[in-house]
């Protein structure tokens, strides 16, 4: 009798789509620290804590709002700092908690300012190997982008999608999601009081398209885009925020009207047949549902479109009659399509379109009146791109960076 482990790894190489499963269970286990941190806790949730360690109900909004500041707009890495908090105080919060990040394990930076950071997480037994996860921070002219993890691995199995091939699986706290921008901002000294040419921070948009399904997990990664959105703290506003899903229909509708960001969807085919193959949670929503879902998407209109993201498969979902269902699969909707070069890894089944037939494509798509742009390759580099940010630290090539940066390309 094979074991659930043979089980799910002949699963994950067999070619026909029928034994792909549709979704893994979570196999990893999150087991909160004895002395948790107080990053990903809501105002409310705060409040709470502070009466438990014997903050009087009336202090509770004052204090909530000092910590609020120091750890959401100085980044406070220590209670030392929060010098207008009473020192008894600052006292019992050290007993209690910390406002500890994910640990940095492993810091690239390619010589056009780009970082990748290999994050550790806690696992949930000594015996269990850690969680770790990759977060990266991509700068351009205009912008500077942070692409964030929402899970360890991911719960779908998508067959060009090198995370999708993992076998654990376990859904990151909103904790752990914002951590990941803070420790972004920890590393780039990017916060209050750095100051920088037009005043902006360096982070200025946020994209979860780092590992994992984002809408498999929806109340963690609400309530961490509450935190990284909100006002009074880290401020990046809802409209530099784009989520993307591999189309999990009944949470699209729930992301419009409860998260309120940007959002991508990964189309990678026009037909059930391919889509089928390629992302397999399609064989639960076909494309159908997904498009009609897009169409009903919460505040969508010309200048808050969708972004579609595609794949470019050589031979797979390349031709120009692809392009051409594409358009017109897309009619109606308000949307931008985003040409992602395809990123081998070792074992993968695909290859990257050769790149005449991508501009070919593209072409094709922008005469339809969409915006599809590509961008060629800027040289070698540290960097781990989209469905291969697993938890090794390698170099990675000229192909890998530009996918990433495809990937990575908001309004
Ligand atoms: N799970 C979410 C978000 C993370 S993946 C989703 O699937 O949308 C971010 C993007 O990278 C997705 O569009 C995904 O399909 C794409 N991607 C995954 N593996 C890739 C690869 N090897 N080459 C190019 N793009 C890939
Ligand atoms: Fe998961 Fe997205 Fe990769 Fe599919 S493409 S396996 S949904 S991370």
């Amino acid at each position: 009798m094979p074991g659930h482990d043979d089980y799910i790894s002949r699963a994950m190489t067999a070619t026909s789509t029928t034994s792909v499963p549709v979704e893994k269970t979570a196999l990893e286990t999150y087991v909160p620290p004895a002395k948790p941190s107080l990053i990903g806790f809501s105002r409310a949730e705060l409040g709470e804590r502070l009466g438990a360690i014997g903050v009087p109900p009336k202090q509770h909004k004052m204090r909530t709002q000092q910590l609020w500041h120091w750890l959401y707009v100085r980044g406070a890495q220590s209670f030392d700092q929060m010098t207008d908090i009473s020192k008894s105080v600052r006292t019992e919060l050290e007993q209690h908690f910390t406002v500890a990040r994910p640990e940095v394990v492993a810091e690239q930076i390619s010589e056009d300012g780009t970082r990748k950071w290999l994050l550790r997480l806690p696992s949930g037994h000594a015996a269990e190997r850690p969680h770790e996860i990759e977060c990266v921070y991509i700068p351009e002219t205009d912008r500077g982008t942070l692409c964030v993890s929402s899970q360890v691995g991911c719960t779908l199995n998508c067959s060009f999608c090198h995370t999708g091939t993992q076998r654990l699986v376990r859904n990151l706290t909103a904790g752990e999601i914002v951590g990941q921008v803070m420790v972004a901002r920890d590393r780039l000294g990017d916060w209050v009081d750095r100051v920088t040419p037009n005043g902006n921070r360096l982070i200025t948009n946020v994209v979860m398209m780092g590992m994992g399904e984002p809408l498999y997990n929806f109340d963690a990664v609400r309530d961490a885009l509450a935190l990284v959105s909100d006002n009074e703290g880290i401020a990046i506003s809802r409209r530099r925020i784009t989520l993307s899903t591999s189309g999990v229909v009944p949470n699209i509708v729930r992301a419009g009207n409860e998260i309120g960001v940007m959002l991508a969807v990964s189309l990678h085919a026009v037909t059930d047949t391919l889509r089928d193959k390629l992302v397999p949670l399609n064989r639960k929503y076909p494309l159908k549902e997904l498009m009609q879902a897009c169409r009903d998407y919460p505040g969508l209109s010309n200048s808050r479109r969708i972004t579609f993201e595609y794949v470019m498969l050589k031979g797979v979902n390349d031709s120009l009659d692809d392009a051409r269902q594409l358009v017109k699969l897309l009619k109606g909707i308000p949307a931008k399509i985003n040409l992602i070069p395809f990123n081998p890894w070792p074992g993968s089944a695909y290859e990257c379109s050769d790149w005449d037939q991508i501009e070919k494509f593209s072409e094709y798509v922008f005469n339809a009146g969409y915006s599809s742009p590509v961008r060629t390759p800027r040289g070698r580099d540290i960097l781990a791109a989209c469905g291969q940010l697993k938890s090794e630290t390698e170099k990675l090539s000229a192909r890998e960076r530009q996918a990433l940066r495809a990937m990575a390309m908001t309004d």
